[in-house]
């Protein structure tokens, strides 16, 4: 490869990559580097590279890799896509995303088809070409000026080797055009609160032998950065003070941009990009952020799923979508959301006593979900929400046991399930389509999914039409079982009311019940948690958080 005389390149590189060890928020610092550019008027995209040899993360374990998050094409992907699209209020598609295993695959594809025309495909330069190829096709696509691609996983360990393989060669090709950030850590030695440096000078040597200098470290620590270990970090790395930008804990997300902007990160950026400046308009996103530190009534969220040995930490992580989609809505409410994970198999036993502490919640969610593990106790705690009026909302598997729930105990219809936990019940409520069972017959188990953004129509008057204040909507979907067809009638005649179907009305998107019989109770089908914006909150979960914070007033 050659260097082109003039950059034909119409777009700007943002690399990020992760130094010293995972987990410090290299996602939320990508999103925010998005974001100051896009409030700098810069039309801007974001990449994420994931090292895993899976070709998507739908078979990845939400426990172990975090939350699946579906993008509007159907693309399963990393929780930083969703980071990504709320931060920068932009639908991504799959053209954003990308995994060692789908790299691959092209490549292997291409090769069996005679794509490479008989040469030998090794694997430099012909991944690393790959993974060019498809950032500069992202940033076509989103006719984007800057183009921000964050590397999964640490600098110095062999999986991301060829990603960073693929940021030299960029940079080799468009040497005014690449800026690398390395997002580091600087871990704190025994109770004197000194940061230490070291790890992040390892980090950046080990940066150095890939052929590549960080040209901005954002130090992630506890604390902020004191000027000595700027300047040490400085001296050590061959970079400026000013390019060693603080990056301390936060008590929220939203405000890594605004603390971004307040060191001058973007005007840092545009000067190192041969960009030239320009004026920044974060009024808004300013305005949201500050409000999750002036709300002061609190409203308790109960969210009910099976937690088997997974802690606190990886629970966050595995409904993340869900945990923002809530943030939002409180935000616009202005009330400051205290969020509970409750164990359903502690409501199993159905009994008085313990189903009688969901009532100290405003609120309660029962999230997606999949197998029989823990659904009884869900069936319990739905029971009692629907019963005592506490305001419930179920998403996608939420939705299919409310439906369940309605069924066996408002329609007396003993023994109604899902055939996801009973095959052979007599009343097969949720079950998989005829056209879905031929699917699975074939062992074609991905194609039975439904995934991505369909379109619903929605019922005038109901509490779904009136929160969207349309008809017709487009939401997200993952999963494999429906309502069946043969018992929305029975359903409906029970009081059960259907306000969002598909536009051939075959399936059901959205159940509730009418505000007169209780005073929120919605389950949807889809996951509207993916689609929840910072400065645009779902429009379900903006009335769900407005019955929660009414009930908190009682
Ligand atoms: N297990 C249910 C299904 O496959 C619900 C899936 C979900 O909640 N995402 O239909």
């Amino acid at each position: 490869m050659t260097r082109p005389k003039k950059s034909p390149t119409q777009h700007k590189y943002i690399f990020v990559v992760g130094g010293v060890m995972s987990g410090v928020g290299k996602g939320v610092a990508s999103s925010s580097i998005a974001k100051i550019m896009q409030s700098r008027g810069l039309e801007v995209t974001s990449i994420k590279i994931d090292p895993y040899v899976n070709v998507d993360a739908g078979t990845m374990n939400p426990t172990e890799h975090g939350e699946v998050f579906v993008l509007d094409d159907g693309t399963e992907c990393d929780q930083d896509m969703g980071n990504y699209e709320r931060f920068l209020d932009r639908d991504l598609s799959g053209a954003n995303y990308m995994t060692t295993g789908s790299i691959y695959k092209t490549v292997i594809e291409r090769e069996r088809s005679m794509g490479y025309g008989g040469r030998s495909v090794s694997v430099v330069p012909y991944i690393p070409l790959e993974v060019m190829g498809r950032i500069d096709r992202a940033a076509a696509l989103a006719k984007a000026e800057v183009v921000i691609t964050e590397i999964g996983g640490t600098v110095g360990e062999y999986e991301n080797i060829l990603f960073l393989e693929a940021i030299r060669m960029v940079k080799f090709k468009h040497p005014k055009d690449v800026l690398v950030v390395l997002v580091s850590h600087l871990p704190i030695m025994n109770d004197e609160n000194e940061l230490k440096t070291k790890p992040t000078q390892h980090a950046v040597r080990a940066l150095n032998a890939t052929g590549l200098q960080p040209d901005i470290i954002l130090a992630r620590a506890k604390y902020p950065l004191d000027d000595k270990r700027k300047e040490k970090i400085a001296f050590n790395c061959n970079l400026d003070v000013e390019d060693v930008i603080s990056a301390p804990d936060v008590s929220s997300i939203y405000d890594v941009p605004v603390n971004f902007e307040s060191d001058n990160l973007g005007n840092l950026i545009l000067r190192k990009l041969g960009m030239r400046p320009r004026a920044k308009d974060m009024k808004e996103w300013r305005a949201f952020a500050a409000k999750f530190h002036s709300a002061k009534d609190a409203v308790k969220i109960g969210i009910v799923g099976k937690y088997f040995a997974s802690g606190k930490f990886v629970l966050a992580d595995s409904y993340l979508s869900v945990i923002e989609a809530i943030k939002h809505a409180a935000a616009f409410a202005g009330v400051k959301p205290e969020i509970q994970w409750l164990d359903s198999g502690k409501f199993e036993s159905g009994a008085a006593a313990d189903l009688a502490e969901l009532d100290q919640y405003d609120g309660i969610i029962v999230p997606g979900g999949f197998g029989s593990r823990g659904v009884e106790g869900k069936l319990a705690a739905i029971r009692h929400c629907r019963e005592s009026k506490i305001p419930y909302f179920g998403l996608c598997y939420g939705m299919q046991l409310a439906t369940v729930e309605f069924a066996r105990d408002v329609l007396k219809m003993k023994g109604a399930n899902t055939t996801e936990v009973d095959p052979k019940t007599k009343y097969p409520i949720i079950d998989i389509l005829p056209e879905q069972k031929k699917l699975m017959a074939d062992s074609n188990y991905g194609a039975t999914m439904r995934l991505g953004a369909y379109p619903a129509v929605l019922k005038k008057g109901t509490i779904a039409e009136r929160a969207y204040g349309t008809g017709k909507i487009s939401e997200r979907h993952r999963h494999r079982y429906e309502v069946n067809p043969a018992f929305v009638e029975r359903l409906e005649r029970g009081g059960l009311v259907f306000s969002g179907q598909s536009p051939s009305r075959r399936l059901m998107e959205v159940a509730e019940l009418p505000r007169a019989v209780h005073p929120f109770f919605v389950g949807t089908q889809f996951h509207p948690e993916l689609k929840s914006r910072p400065l645009r909150p779902h429009p379900l979960f903006r009335e769900f958080m407005k019955a929660a914070k009414e009930r908190g007033k009682r």
